[in-house]
């Protein structure tokens, strides 16, 4: 266990709702299918939002990916071979007790409904499921009886091709780390990469959840960002504890408090049989608590064993001296949309700039991951003047960062308070004095702070390196 783990914040003012309010209204995320009534566990990204997840990615990928000399990119399609999920255990295994409210026909996950009732779940057989849900006279959350418990699984099927039938079965990938796994001898025999080395993907991921609820956190359909670490037998502790370390990196990139992660060591007996240590990183979720956000996992060589037997090839890997092994493999495997929702829980703010009563609403989203570093606004839109001033540095800064916006409704402490609520870290303003009117100012805008709404003056030609 970390002892990076300090208490957590205890008084916050997000909750999910707020987010999920201020992500519809302000175009960061709205429900899936909403004008046909939605369609449960899927959401769209709006404009913001698409900025904002991409720019988590793009952290991401620079962080794990490009910014190290022993990790390579892949992008494997969604759609792969049946055979991939019966070897890898998921088309027998990939499933959550369910138990059905017998009045309704809604549908609950089991355990789910034993941990709301205080009990931990993890592990049981559907006998143990039964058992307990009939000795503490567990209802569904309206009121009825529950039926037996039973497995579902969770993939997506569809058929391949046009004729149907068993042989056209596909799945549409319940996570992305297979498509490691099954490319692991084209990324050796093109890349010959020395062994500690990985593997990095980001893509979608779909699972036919039982419940999906709370926002973001789970869905139907939602992004990945898997590493597959491959590593000798005897090193993995050694590199087990250079990746935990890295993943409390990346949460400290993603602004995250230390407070508000925590690791949980799976135990030993609730453990996968092919796994030796497992770490979830749990965010506290307002409102919800401490919840999966990361899983972190040795897999020792089970993967690549599975798959090498049920498809006959090698997925050996040779070592220099000429020895063969099939490499370990340690995995940290990330959400997006639950970085994404963790992230938005920790920017929210509420508070009331100074001595006005007026409460504002803003996200401090750290400058790397805010969907806008800056927005340009003339003082007045109705002075053709200021306009032309406005447009020229909007037109400069947009060159060098892209991610800069143009607002010039209402008026100025509006926009302020519209950026502040989208997390733009900067305002800069064009004024008369910028014109000349005061000529000590001349070419000099005002940039407004979101965090604590001071303003400086700057030259024009200084404004880039302000921002940077
Ligand atoms: P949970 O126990 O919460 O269902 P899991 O242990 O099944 O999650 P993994 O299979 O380890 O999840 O998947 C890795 C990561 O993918 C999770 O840590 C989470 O960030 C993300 N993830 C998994 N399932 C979902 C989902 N239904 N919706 C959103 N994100 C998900």
């Amino acid at each position: 266990m970390s002892d990076t783990n300090t208490p957590a914040i205890i008084s916050r003012s997000a909750t999910l709702d707020k987010i999920t309010a201020l992500c519809k209204r302000r175009g960061f995320v709205f429900q899936g299918s909403d004008i046909y009534g939605g369609l449960k566990g899927t959401w769209d990204l709006g404009p913001l939002g698409v900025a904002l997840n991409n720019n988590i990615k793009r952290e991401w990928w620079n962080m794990f990916v490009d910014g190290r000399e022993d990790m390579y990119g892949l992008d494997a399609s969604i759609l792969m071979n049946a055979k991939v999920w019966e070897a890898s255990g998921h088309t027998g295994n990939f499933s959550d007790p369910l138990v059905e409210d017998t009045e309704t026909g809604e549908r609950y996950r089991a355990d789910h409904l034993l941990k709301d009732n205080g009990i931990e779940a993890e592990g049981l057989s559907l006998g143990q499921i039964d058992s307990l849900i009939l000795e503490k006279g567990i209802k569904s959350p309206k009121g009825n009886p529950l039926s037996q418990a039973r497995q579902f699984n969770m993939m997506f099927e569809s058929t391949i091709g046009a004729t149907a039938g068993p042989e056209g079965k596909v799945y549409l990938r319940p996570e992305t780390a297979q498509g490691i796994f099954v490319n692991f001898k084209n990324v050796v025999d093109t890349m010959s990469p020395k062994l500690p080395f990985g593997i990095g993907q980001i893509g979608k991921a779909f699972r036919n959840e039982i419940a999906p609820r709370e926002f973001l956190f789970r869905v139907r359909e939602f992004e990945q960002m898997e590493i597959e670490y491959f590593v000798r037998e005897g090193e993995w502790e050694v590199e087990f504890e250079k990746w935990r370390l890295n993943l409390w990196d990346w949460f400290d990139h993603l602004g995250l408090s230390r407070g508000n992660v925590r690791e949980l060591e799976v135990p030993e007996n609730d453990l996968a049989h092919y796994s030796k240590r497992t770490i979830d990183f749990e965010y506290n979720y307002p409102g919800k608590g401490f919840d999966e956000l990361a899983g972190f996992a040795y897999r020792t060589n089970h993967d690549l064993q599975a798959h090498m037997k049920a498809s006959g090839k090698s997925l050996e890997y040779v070592e220099a001296n000429g020895t063969k092994l099939v490499p370990h493999v340690i995995e940290p495997s990330f959400g997006v949309g639950r970085a994404l929702t963790a992230v938005l829980c920790e920017a929210y703010r509420e508070d009331t700039l100074g001595d006005s009563d007026d409460v504002r609403t803003y996200l401090k989203l750290p400058n790397h991951l805010a969907p806008y570093l800056a927005c340009v606004s003339p003082l007045l839109k109705n002075k053709p003047e200021l306009v032309a001033k406005a447009r020229t540095v909007f037109t400069l800064l947009k060159k060098e960062f892209t991610n800069i916006t143009w607002d010039d409704n209402g008026n100025v402490g509006k926009r302020y308070r519209r950026q502040d609520e989208i997390g733009t870290p900067y305002c800069i303003v064009i004024d008369f004095d910028t014109l000349g009117e005061n000529p000590d100012l001349l070419d000099m805008v005002t940039i407004r702070h979101r965090d604590s709404g001071e303003q400086e003056r700057v030259a024009i030609s200084d404004i880039a390196s302000r921002l940077k």
